[in-house]
């Protein structure tokens, strides 16, 4: 016979609610990385309403965003800015909190703290402190741009917002050429034209996707080459509301994954600094074995890209 206990379900006590009651009466002391939803109000797991009730403080980016939060679930509770601007100042004070024994929340505006959101510094010092961190996962727009993108998941390299300024852009695209997964970045929707244009240019026409507003009401998935969806972009103006770019690997005719045209492409943007064009397409073609021409017309080509 199972002798599992059933708890009591009432008709006004929704089942997430009976399972919150049975999470924990009191929150073990330590800090608490709490996500929270990207979009969608519901997006917010049993385990992190229960630490946001709980906890002895939140600290939050900004607190009119998390009060809002903390509103639609009904959770009233102390809160704290912790952002880019006061960080240095509140880890003293969160770490004595931490020693004394409290529980304390993390939370970023939207989705998984530490994601190009603030919380790194604060995580590396309360482990050199020797205190308890716990993470409370949950959304993530890079995982969830990932997931709905139709691009390989089994190798990917989020490396968070691009750069402002065109040749630093560049420059983190040639570095990431030679990877061979799918590629994912931040961008702002005024950019979004023009890093599409930069990532082609160094990456060549490789399958990518514009993952837009996700788990929101106007949640987009755009896909196509990279080229294609530069000049879409360009042509419609920048999108509106919060975008994902992810650009897969490279393929050939056969859809085959073929890094050796952005691994040439990237080889160059470097060799042209100090070489001559043929100098730079022969020592190129040499180093990724494609025929030399071929690496010639790419070499004409990112120059002329960069003439003004
Ligand atoms: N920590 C957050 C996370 O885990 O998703 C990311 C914070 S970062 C400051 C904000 C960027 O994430 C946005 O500029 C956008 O690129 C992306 N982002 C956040 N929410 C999004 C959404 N609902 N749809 C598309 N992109 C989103």
């Amino acid at each position: 016979m199972n002798k599992t206990r059933q708890t009591p379900q009432t008709a006004e006590q929704p089942l997430w609610q009976t399972i919150v009651a049975k999470l924990q009466s009191k929150l073990e002391p330590g800090l608490y990385i709490v996500a929270t939803p990207i979009g969608h109000l519901s997006d917010i797991t049993l385990r992190a309403l229960n630490a946001l009730s709980l906890c002895d403080v939140i600290y939050c980016e900004d607190t009119r965003v998390t009060k809002k939060l903390l509103a639609a679930y009904n959770i009233r509770k102390t809160m704290h800015a912790y952002h880019d601007h006061n960080a240095a100042r509140r880890r003293p004070q969160i770490l004595k909190r931490l020693q004394a024994g409290q529980a304390v929340c993390l939370v970023s505006d939207a989705g998984t703290p530490l994601i190009s959101d603030p919380g790194y510094r604060l995580v590396k010092d309360a482990i050199e402190h020797g205190q308890t961190v716990i993470s409370l996962p949950g959304a993530c727009a890079p995982i969830v741009a990932l997931t709905l993108s139709g691009l390989p998941t089994d190798r990917f390299c989020f490396a968070g917002f691009l750069p402002t300024k065109s040749g630093a852009r560049k420059r983190v695209a040639a570095d990431l050429a030679a990877f061979s997964g799918t590629l994912i970045f931040f961008e702002s929707p005024r950019r979004l034209a023009r890093s599409l244009g930069d990532l082609c240019e160094i990456l060549g026409p490789r399958p990518a996707v514009i993952a837009r507003e996700l788990t929101k009401r106007f949640e987009q998935l755009s896909r196509g080459p990279l080229d294609e969806l530069a000049a879409a972009v360009a042509e419609a103006g920048p999108p509106k509301g919060e975008v994902v770019i992810l650009v897969g690997p490279a393929e050939n005719r056969d859809g085959a994954a073929d890094d050796a045209e952005p691994r040439a492409r990237a080889a160059l943007v470097d060799a042209l600094k100090t070489l001559s064009t043929k100098d730079a397409a022969a020592q190129v073609a040499r180093r990724i074995g494609l025929p030399r021409k071929q690496v010639y017309d790419m070499a004409l080509a990112l120059k002329d890209r960069r003439s003004p």
